[in-house]
């Protein structure tokens, strides 16, 4: 799929990026997808740079356009979002991680008290006993 090198019967001469009317003196702003096709009647035409799709009007390969996006844009259609959805999958998966290593951390926080109590009274009976034990 490329810009067209035909169109309405005549060849396309040039092909090049369409300046947009938004563009200021100084600043060009041109729309790269949108090609302006000089063709060999000396006529000017528009064409997608995707693929050959052509027209007269320049303000219709614009929306044209819409038809190149990839799918993750779009609204609706089966896996337009599963990128999204995989994303957000693997935050959520991060995410319970996450808790789960916090609930570890605050296990062994607690194991460590308990640990270092029983050093504690380990010692208490040691020191009972005469050091001893
Ligand atoms: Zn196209």
């Amino acid at each position: 799929m490329v810009t067209a090198t035909r169109a309405f019967g005549c060849e396309v001469l040039a092909d090049e990026p369409t300046p947009s009317p938004i563009s200021q003196p100084g600043a060009p702003v041109v729309w790269a997808q949108t090609r302006t096709l000089l063709l060999d009647d000396e006529s000017t035409a528009y064409g997608c740079v995707h693929c050959d799709y052509v027209s007269r009007n320049v303000l219709s390969i614009r929306p044209h356009l819409s038809k190149h996006k990839p799918r993750e844009t779009r609204q609706n259609g089966h896996g337009s979002n599963g990128h999204a959805v995989n994303g957000n999958g693997s935050v959520a998966a991060l995410l319970a991680q996450l808790g789960t290593l916090n609930e570890v951390t605050k296990d062994r926080d607690h194991w460590k008290t308990r640990a270092l109590r029983a050093e504690r009274l380990v010692k208490a009976v040691r020191d009972a006993v005469g050091g001893k034990a």
